[in-house]
C-alpha cells in the first residue's frame, strides 16, 4: 500500500489510451515514477490511424476510431491549445451535415472540431514522448507479491515492485484486472461498452457530395467522413464509414470482409452516389464508447493502491478519458499524502 514514506513508489498504469497518457504524465510531473503498458503496437488506444495496406504510394490514412474531438472544460481547454501551438492538433473546418433520409443532407450548426495532426494517434504519441512506455505487452493479472503488486502479462513475463496501479482500460476489460478489489470490479460491471463497426475505403477519385462528415440517422451507418479533409493528411480520397452501435451489435460476428460489403452498399444507399472503391476494410471495435458513464471521473481504492479510469468513466469521449486521467492522477498523488 503507498504511504508517505515509501522509498521511490513505482506505478503501473495498464492502459496507453489517452486516459492512460495523460496520467502519466501528470503523475511524473509530480516526480512519480510511472511505467505504461499496452497490449497494442502503438500507444492511443482508440486514438487510433491506419495506414492504406492496399496501395502505399498515394499514403492515404484513416482515422478508424475517434473523428474529431470537441472542447468543453478548462483543463482539456489548456491542453489543446498546447497541442495547437505544438502543430501536434489542428481544427478540422470539414463541411459537416445531417441526414433524415437517403439522399437529404442539411448543413450542422457550426461548431469548433479538432483532429490530431497529422493522424488522431499523434496526440498519443506526443503525449508518451518522454515516459516509459511498454507497447506490444498484453497484462493479463494483477497480484500481490513481496508486499507489492505484481503484474503477469500474457507472455507469462512478470512486472514487479508496484505500490499502485491505474487502470485505464474500458471497463469490462478492466474488470477483469481488478479482482483484488471487489467493489472497484463491481463498479466496471455495472458499465456497458458498446460496439462499432468501421470501414475504410480508398477511392479513385473524389467523392461529388456537399459534406466532409455527415451523421447518418437512418440505415446502418451513423457516420461517414472524408478523411483526407481534415489538416495535415495526404490527398488521395479517403473515407471512413461508422456504423451505428445498432447495427454492431446485432452484426457483431460478422467476418469484417462481408461487414465492409454491407457497409459499402449502405453508403451508396445513404448518399444516393456509388462510391468507386479501390479497396475497402473493416475493423471491429468492440468497445467503442460508454451506453452509459459513471458518474465519478475516476475510481479509487486508495487503501490498496487501485485505481481506474478511462471515457466511462465521469463522461464519455475524448474529452471525457482526457479529465478521468487526469483526474486518477491528482487521486493518485493524493494518496501520497
Ligand atoms: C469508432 C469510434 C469512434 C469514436 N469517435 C469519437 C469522436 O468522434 N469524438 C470523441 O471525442 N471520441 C470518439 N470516440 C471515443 C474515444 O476514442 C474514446 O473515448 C477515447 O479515445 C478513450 O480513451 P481511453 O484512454 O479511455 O481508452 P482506450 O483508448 O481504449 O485505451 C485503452 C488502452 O488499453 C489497452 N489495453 C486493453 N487491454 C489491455 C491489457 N490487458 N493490457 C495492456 N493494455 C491493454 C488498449 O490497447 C488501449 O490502448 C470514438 C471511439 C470509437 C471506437
Amino acid at each position: 500500500m503507498p504511504t508517505a514514506n515509501s522509498p521511490s513508489p513505482r506505478i503501473a498504469i495498464v492502459g496507453a489510451g489517452l486516459a492512460g497518457l495523460v496520467a502519466a504524465q501528470r503523475l511524473t510531473a509530480a516526480g512519480l515514477s510511472v511505467e505504461v503498458f499496452d497490449k497494442g503496437r502503438g500507444v492511443g488506444g482508440r486514438l487510433s490511424t491506419r495506414r492504406d495496406a492496399h496501395n502505399q504510394l498515394t499514403q492515404r490514412q484513416f482515422d478508424h476510431g475517434a473523428q474529431y474531438f470537441t472542447v468543453e472544460s478548462p483543463q482539456f481547454r489548456a491542453s489543446v491549445d498546447g497541442w495547437l501551438a505544438l502543430g501536434v492538433a489542428a481544427e478540422w473546418t470539414g463541411r459537416i451535415a445531417a441526414s433524415d433520409a437517403p439522399g437529404q443532407f442539411t448543413p450542422t450548426a457550426p461548431k469548433t472540431r479538432y483532429v490530431g495532426v497529422p493522424t488522431m494517434s499523434a496526440i498519443a504519441k506526443h503525449l508518451a514522448g518522454g515516459l516509459k512506455v511498454s507497447s506490444g505487452v498484453r497484462i493479463a493479472a494483477l497480484d500481490r507479491h513481496a508486499g507489492q503488486w505484481r503484474l503477469t502479462d500474457d507472455a507469462g513475463r512478470t512486472h514487479n515492485g508496484y505500490s499502485t496501479v491505474l487502470v485505464a482500460l474500458p471497463a469490462p476489460q478492466a474488470a477483469d484486472l481488478l479482482v483484488a478489489s471487489p467493489s472497484l470490479a463491481n463498479a466496471c460491471r455495472t458499465v456497458t461498452m458498446r460496439p462499432c463497426w468501421a470501414a475504410m475505403a480508398a477511392l479513385t477519385e473524389p467523392l461529388a457530395v456537399p459534406f466532409d462528415g455527415l451523421f447518418v440517422n437512418h440505415g446502418p451507418l451513423s457516420w461517414i467522413a472524408r478523411d483526407n479533409s481534415k489538416p495535415g493528411r495526404p490527398p488521395a480520397e479517403a473515407w471512413v464509414l461508422h456504423a451505428s452501435r445498432e447495427w454492431s451489435e446485432a452484426n457483431l460476428e460478422l467476418p469484417a470482409d462481408v461487414v465492409a460489403e454491407q457497409l459499402l452498399a449502405a453508403w451508396s444507399d445513404a448518399i444516393g452516389v456509388a462510391p468507386v472503391v479501390e479497396s475497402i476494410t473493416a475493423h471491429r471495435w468492440r468497445y467503442s464508447g460508454p451506453a452509459e458513464p459513471l458518474a465519478e471521473r475516476c475510481l479509487a481504492d486508495a487503501d490498496r493502491g487501485l485505481f481506474a479510469a478511462g471515457d466511462w468513466c465521469g463522461g464519455p469521449r475524448v474529452e471525457g478519458a482526457y479529465l478521468s486521467g487526469l483526474a486518477a492522477a491528482e487521486r493518485i498523488i493524493q494518496s501520497y499524502g
